[in-house]
């Protein structure tokens, strides 16, 4: 699942393409990504608007239309598969995008693949109003703010930080990467965390994050997904990326390897039904 590193690596780029468009046609393959408007009224929303810029919030893009206020902007959440990737208008009918939009004056359109059909298309802005703050940002995102969420509170560190109502745009990949750095295990209870511990934590969020964001930002990335398989930050690499494996996680998905801190067997185990890896030897409860 595409977590803020990924969406942001996508907004960056489409921001980059998309700009002052304006939106001509509206194809729905797969009515359920779109809600809860109907796809009626979807289409009157969206059809003849001009691409602003493109905004992310946690895991959501915001496409920002005609300039903005007082306009709505088009939320769009990748969900668990959700691709979104520009295709020649030639042949962006070849095998039929979920949904698709035509941009007035260019050859290519824009096209939205969603397998699992988890994602969302919506002018409805209620899943962002209660969401935390973004971690990479310094104004609302800080120890202080991470001692307020976790104090006096049972909750396991872990199942807070995914919680996007306390911080956006982190999932499961990246707070497994995030405890290992900070070493701490997964399941402490936040509230018994003591506040040099919470500095580490938040440290260890922004670099987490900004070190991903840097990877996706200067990687030759498939969009598309036509490389698909080598599952390399999501996309995949594109057909010219170099093919040279990068080590990407220190813990994530490498149950039984060696710690690269202390070489001890990295360990697998649930908790609320997600995978989790950590090292024993570095993250004592
Ligand atoms: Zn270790």
């Amino acid at each position: 699942m595409p977590e803020l590193p990924e969406v942001e690596t996508l907004r960056q780029h489409l921001d980059g393409v998309a700009r002052g468009f304006r939106v001509q046609k509206i194809l729905v393959n797969k009515p359920r990504i779109v809600r809860p408007e109907s796809v009626t009224a979807f289409k009157r929303l969206l059809g003849g608007q001009t691409i602003h810029h493109i905004d992310r919030r946690g895991k959501f893009l915001m496409v920002h239309l005609n300039g903005g206020s007082p306009f709505k902007p088009l939320i769009i959440h990748l969900g668990m598969s959700g691709r979104l990737f520009f295709r020649d208008r030639s042949d962006a009918f070849q095998d039929i995008p979920h949904l698709a939009v035509a941009l007035e004056g260019d050859d290519r359109v824009l096209c939205y693949v969603d397998v699992r059909g988890f994602g969302r298309w919506t002018f409805d802005v209620s899943s962002l109003e209660r969401m935390g703050p973004e971690p990479l940002d310094p104004d609302t995102f800080h120890p202080e703010y991470l001692q307020q969420i976790c104090r006096d509170r049972s909750v396991k560190i872990k199942d807070l930080l995914m919680h996007q109502e306390r911080v956006a745009g982190l999932g499961n990949i990246y707070v497994n990467e995030v405890l290992f750095l900070s070493r701490l295990h997964p399941m402490r209870p936040a509230g018994t965390i003591p506040k040099p511990g919470l500095v580490v934590l938040c440290q260890a969020i922004r670099k987490t994050l900004t070190e991903a964001v840097r990877l996706g930002t200067s990687s030759d990335l498939d969009f598309e997904g036509t490389g698909r398989g080598d599952g390399f930050f999501y996309f995949g690499r594109s057909g010219q990326a170099d093919r040279e494996v990068k080590e990407r996680f220190r813990v994530y998905g490498r149950e039984g390897q060696p710690c690269p801190a202390c070489d001890t067997p990295i360990l697998r185990m649930m908790i609320s039904q997600r995978g989790t890896y950590y090292c024993p030897t570095c993250q004592t409860l």
